[in-house]
């Protein structure tokens, strides 16, 4: 009441919900509260299924809801790994709830519960749009979306040519390419291009492949066998359009679900290649003439989930991420993610956000109570 009186926004720590204190007009006590949501579903994918799973249960508990969490039927026992810890650490039970299953079943079932009041998705696009479907079919429940990306990398003349090589080659081939990061549309100048294209073709034949158990290797296989077909299919349809395949492009014959790292050059925006997502080990380098250009065709692209420029001026660095249509813009780095800051697309890569303050918003609900001053309760 005394802090109402003296204009001031204040906010207060209750025991897990925060207050915030509004002034208002005439003699009114406005304050609003955060509350849980209550049940929240979660949907992940198997390409990162412990970071996925984190990313999901963390900012759920921490605003004080309870979880039931499907993992990708690739990937369950990370998640039933991460269930066992739970129960070791003492979590009370119906907490976290883990259920394996297919995407159709189980995962449907998540997103059309009635009794679910929130559902994260992170996966396929295509999914994310049958997720927002059953959850506007059922109870309308809140619907945060991670998903795809096709991800532009803008290398300028004036960047730091090695350093832009370097990081855009750990983020088109980083999990062998299975991550919706994927640096898989790199738009170098002319002037570097040649040059640019030669230092990628060389470090990506360094690439050591083989037993990802085996620590000097670091590029282990596909995660199964629809995914692999699916990218070969990508690669093939590369070389038929014209690209010009410069490394890699097969399977390694000798072994299972083996993709050699793979470097496009003269890739065309029109290409199947340049426009799908591959999640695959792919890098597709095209050239570019002017700053302009290169932002009109890096945000010619249904996804906008992240983006980088390689640049060693600072004023082109600041207006180009200010132009690119995209959640996330790394400046002269990769795949640089901290828990502090946050994570989610910009139009068909998703809704929401993830990681740091703004994912407790997508966690709990906002009350806004307000209360009338009387006479008497003013002289308290
Ligand atoms: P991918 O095709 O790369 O496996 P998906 O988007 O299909 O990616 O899968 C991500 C997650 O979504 C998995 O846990 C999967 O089981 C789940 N899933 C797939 N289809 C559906 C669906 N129709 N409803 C809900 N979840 C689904
Ligand atoms: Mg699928």
């Amino acid at each position: 009441m005394i802090l109402y009186q003296r204009g001031a926004l204040v906010c207060l720590f209750t025991v897990s919900f925060l207050l915030f204190f509004f002034p208002t007009d005439e003699n009114f006590v406005c304050f609003t509260k955060h509350e849980p949501i209550g049940v929240c579903g979660a949907i992940i994918p198997w390409n990162l299924p412990l970071l996925m799973f984190i990313w999901k249960i963390a900012p759920a508990l921490a605003c004080g809801n309870t979880v039931v969490i499907k993992p990708a039927e690739q990937t369950p026992l990370t998640a039933l790994h991460v269930g066992a810890l739970i129960k070791e650490a003492g979590f009370p039970p119906g907490v976290v709830n883990i259920v394996p299953g297919f995407g159709p079943t189980a995962g449907a079932a998540v997103a059309s519960h009635m009794t679910v009041d929130k559902v994260a998705f992170t996966g396929s696009t295509e999914v994310g749009q049958l997720i927002k479907e059953a959850a506007g079919r059922s109870n309308l429940k809140r619907v945060t979306l991670e998903l795809g990306g096709k991800n532009p990398c803008i290398v300028f003349a004036d960047s730091d040519l090695q350093l832009a090589v370097e990081e855009i080659q750990k983020g088109a081939f980083f999990n062998q390419g299975q991550a919706c990061t994927a640096a898989s549309r790199v738009y170098v100048q002319e002037q570097v291009y040649d040059e640019f294209v030669r230092l990628s073709v060389e470090r990506a034949k360094n690439i050591v492949v083989g037993d990802p158990m085996d620590p000097r290797t670091s590029h282990g296989p596909q995660i199964d066998q629809r995914q692999f077909e699916k990218i070969l299919e990508l690669v093939s349809s590369g070389k038929e359009e014209g690209a010009k395949l410069e490394v890699g492009g097969c399977a390694l014959k000798d072994r299972g679900l083996f993709i050699q790292p793979t470097v496009f050059s003269d890739v065309k925006d029109h290409m199947r290649i340049a426009k799908e997502e591959i999640f695959g080990p792919v890098q597709c380098i095209m050239k570019f003439k002017t700053q302009e250009e290169a932002i009109d065709r890096a945000n010619s692209s249904e996804y906008g989930l992240t983006a980088a420029v390689f640049t060693r001026n600072v004023d082109r660095a600041l207006s180009v991420s200010a132009a690119l249509q995209s959640g996330t813009v790394w400046v002269n780095c990769y795949n640089a993610l901290h828990a502090q800051a946050p994570f989610g697309g910009y139009k068909m890569s998703g809704n929401g956000r993830e990681l740091g303050e703004y994912a407790l918003a997508e966690y709990t609900e906002v009350k806004a109570i307000t209360i009338k001053l009387t006479e008497q309760l003013r002289l308290i």
